[in-house]
């Protein structure tokens, strides 16, 4: 009989998505959180005394994100304290529910939660009024300019300037396909860097599970029986995200180093023709919300003043890459088979 491939002694209880190695549960769990702290030891994510909010949707990527975190805090002596940070979209029948979630994650993980909502920060409008006026085509962009705002105003509010996100490995190489594919360089040259801070921000962000695999952090929770929400959202995502989500489940099927490979690519491909005459953004305040901005009026209040005026469809010249503000949201839980 067979052995599990790391310990050499237990018997294999999967085949492991990220290498096809044949492991026993605890060895999983071992290597699974390991990398993890192995990239934020490698970054430098945190340092001792820090405060630090976990961007907490009540998806699995969240979940996994936050017990993760309090188990690699307890173990290896962060010295962190993190607090959970949810964005209340006013999703009917999805966020509601997802948030039952994190405040029951809150006691579990025996962590402070606050929640900050649309309907608060921008005039009374929520997602679902939003949609019941612009229609379903162009929400994702709303949705994610104000939740990138609400997410700071939150962090702000708590004195913090750090915040976590679960976007994982298939996030991110559906980005970086996703920027190669529309040519868009100046994305493409940010999107693979593990701390953002846009100029219209003070919060730093940071993707402590890049290298973690969907199908890892699906095995993860399902195994350590995380309680997590797993719907989607009632409305449709994006359908180039969908494009580049599938090619990239393609690829994956004939090589599983794929994802990882795309992440390695990007992150090369940036450093050789790193800060080509890149802009200076100078950092203001917005005349409208006196919120911080790179502009006279911040993106959250163009697209506001054209929902207030009854208008549908605004151009907003984003100088961020808005989907990786969204795809830890709308992801699908697969049901796998090994
Ligand atoms: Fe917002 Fe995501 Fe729903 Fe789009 S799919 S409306 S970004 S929660
Ligand atoms: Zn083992």
């Amino acid at each position: 009989m067979s052995a599990c491939e790391l310990c050499k002694s237990r018997k294999p209880f999967l085949r492991r998505p990220k290498t096809g190695q044949k492991i026993c549960q605890e060895c999983f769990f071992h290597v699974f959180e390991t990398e993890i702290h192995n990239t934020i030891k490698t970054a430098k994510l945190f340092h001792r005394g820090e405060r630090v909010a976990i961007g907490a949707s009540g998806g699995k990527d969240s979940t996994v994100l936050g017990y993760v975190l309090m188990t690699l805090n307890q173990r290896y002596n962060y010295g962190v304290e993190f607090v959970l940070l949810s964005v209340d979209e006013g999703i009917k029948g999805y966020r509601d529910d997802s948030l039952e979630t994190v405040k029951r994650n809150k006691v579990q993980y025996s962590m402070p939660l606050e929640i900050v909502s649309y309907v608060e920060l921008y005039d009374g409008w929520s997602m679902d009024n939003i949609v019941a006026q612009i229609g379903n085509k162009n929400n994702c962009t709303y949705c994610g300019v104000f939740r990138r705002q609400a997410l700071d105003r939150g962090a702000q509010k708590l004195g913090i300037r750090h915040v976590v996100t679960g976007h994982n490995a298939d996030d991110m190489a559906e980005t970086i396909l996703m920027n190669l594919l529309r040519g868009d360089t100046a994305r493409l040259d940010r999107c693979t860097e593990i701390i953002t801070q846009s100029a219209d921000s003070l919060v730093k962000r940071s993707k402590p599970l890049k290298y973690a695999y969907e199908k890892e952090i699906v095995l993860y929770a399902h195994y350590k029986k995380l309680d997590y929400f797993s719907t989607e959202c009632t409305y449709s995502p994006e359908a180039f995200r969908g494009t580049a989500r599938a090619l990239i489940k393609n690829l994956e099927t004939v090589r599983p180093s794929a994802i990882v490979d795309i992440i390695r690519s990007g992150e090369t491909f940036v450093l050789s023709r790193r800060r080509k005459g890149t802009k200076e953004l100078k950092m203001g305040t917005c005349e409208r919300c006196g919120y911080i901005s790179s502009n006279r009026i911040c993106k959250a209040c163009v697209l506001l003043e054209g929902l207030n005026a009854g208008r549908a469809a605004v151009q907003v010249d984003s100088a961020e890459p808005l989907d990786s503000g969204n795809a830890a949201m709308h992801k699908r839980l697969e049901h796998l088979s090994f």
